[in-house]
């Protein structure tokens, strides 16, 4: 019973951290406010009631249309809530309630926002690259402060310099294929990804990130030339994906007594 109300109330979480990304993922490339003003239909600016809010419900309810306008609601929406809740259902399946699980829950909806606005518009914002980051450093800080093993040194090394080996690699290599293409090949947003996912995954798991994100984006690349026929593609998802991927496994590797 209580392991069913534990999925339960995971699942509602998700929704609604699915559901703020995808107010993010509306209101940042539009250099609107995240934060203070209501939701309103963006076809006819009604202000959308606490009925028109339940994360994949009023999507269904209304038939994927404004319930005063009757404009079509993207299915993006309620699938990037749907999203949302199987990876917050992942990562409990992972971590359990551990403390471990609130920090990636916290980071999901910008991460799921990272995503899809490097999908549509081909960049990260750096605010959100910002809050990842911010979430990545409070997590070590608790790290540090719930082992008895680490040392401040550790966390710097395997952290710190951790995030810069991340950071360097990708810049040098879009450097040298920036003078060898002549043209840029690399946005320094993901630059900045590297350095946050080193935040969060340390030094040792580099060169899995490498590989697993090189291989995501060939695979990515070719779908993106199938489906757009464009030769520019977003390097994000597959950095993305690969990050939650291998933070699960670091999860399911590391029981509590290794790292912390
Ligand atoms: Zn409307």
């Amino acid at each position: 019973m209580l392991l069913f109300l534990e999925i339960f109330t995971v699942i509602v979480i998700g929704l609604i951290l699915g559901s703020f990304s995808t107010a993010l993922i509306y209101r940042i490339p539009r250099h609107l406010s995240w934060t203070l003003e209501r939701s309103i239909c963006t076809s006819c600016n009604k202000p959308l009631r606490v009925f028109d809010l339940i994360p994949v419900f009023s999507w269904i309810l209304s038939k994927g249309k404004c319930r005063y306008c009757k404009i079509s609601v993207s299915y993006i929406y309620p699938l990037i809530e749907v999203i949302s809740a199987t990876v917050c259902l992942v990562v409990y399946m992972v971590f359990g309630l551990k403390p471990e699980a609130f920090f990636i829950f916290a980071a999901i909806p910008f991460i799921l926002a990272l995503l899809f606005i490097d999908l549509k518009h081909m960049i990260l914002p750096n605010q959100l690259v910002f809050i990842v980051l911010i979430i990545g450093i409070i997590r070590l800080i608790y790290i540090y402060n719930s082992s008895h093993l680490l040392k401040i040194e550790d966390i710097f090394f395997t952290y710190f310099t951790g995030a810069l080996t991340y950071a360097f690699i990708p810049w040098l290599s879009g450097m040298i294929m920036t003078n060898l293409l002549k043209k840029e090949s690399l946005g320094f947003g993901d630059v900045k990804f590297f350095f946050v996912a080193g935040i969060w995954l340390g030094f040792d798991y580099l060169p899995f990130f490498l590989i697993s994100s090189g291989f995501g984006a060939v695979i990515f690349a070719l779908l993106w030339k199938f489906f757009k026929n464009k030769q520019a593609f977003p390097f994000g998802p597959a950095l993305i994906i690969s990050f939650i991927g291998l933070l699960l496994l670091q999860g399911f590797l590391y029981h509590e007594n290794h790292y912390y």
